[in-house]
């Protein structure tokens, strides 16, 4: 387990970019926290990690949202489908060529693989989060060996 201290938004995402700059296809990444944590921020941040020029936004409405970067980025808010099981072909998305970045993970535990960078995020106050990165594979533990 890693943990990062950060101070603010632009602290949040300069963390995160720094992750998806070493991000490869087909990794799966899950963001969990309370509403307001700062998964979205995070996601914003992995996205311009991974070249997305485009904004991204909370997926809240449509569950998954494509983006383009230097490969396509999935990324997912799963937070409506609590209590649900059900399955929206999560496996499609992770066997692609490109990124899945999924808020509100706790929620479809059932169908994520081991093999993923788990994320949480503690709000401390205000503007500080304590966040935790867990690599499930040496991929990611390699990659989080060398965030600075
Ligand atoms: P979530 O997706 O977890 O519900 P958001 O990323 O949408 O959370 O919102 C996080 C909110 O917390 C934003 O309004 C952001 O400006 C604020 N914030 C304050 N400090 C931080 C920080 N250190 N890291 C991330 N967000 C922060
Ligand atoms: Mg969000």
């Amino acid at each position: 387990m890693y943990k990062f201290k950060t101070i603010n938004e632009t602290e949040t995402q300069r963390l995160a970019k720094q992750i998806g700059e070493k991000l490869l296809p087909n990794d799966v990444v899950t963001l969990d926290g309370d509403l307001g944590a700062g998964k979205t921020t995070f996601a914003k941040g992995l996205a311009e990690g991974l070249a997305v020029k485009r904004t991204v936004n909370s997926p809240t409405f449509t569950i998954v949202k494509e983006y383009k970067g230097r490969m396509p980025l999935y990324h997912m808010d799963v937070y409506r489908l609590e209590d649900s099981e059900e399955d929206i072909g999560f496996d499609d998305y992770f066997n692609a060529e490109g990124v899945t970045v999924i808020e509100w993970s706790q929620f479809i535990s059932e169908f994520l693989p081991e093999e993923r960078l788990q994320i949480n995020i503690e709000k401390i106050d205000e503007d500080q989060r304590e966040v935790t990165l867990t690599p499930h594979t040496n991929h990611f533990n390699e990659l989080c060996k060398e965030i600075k």
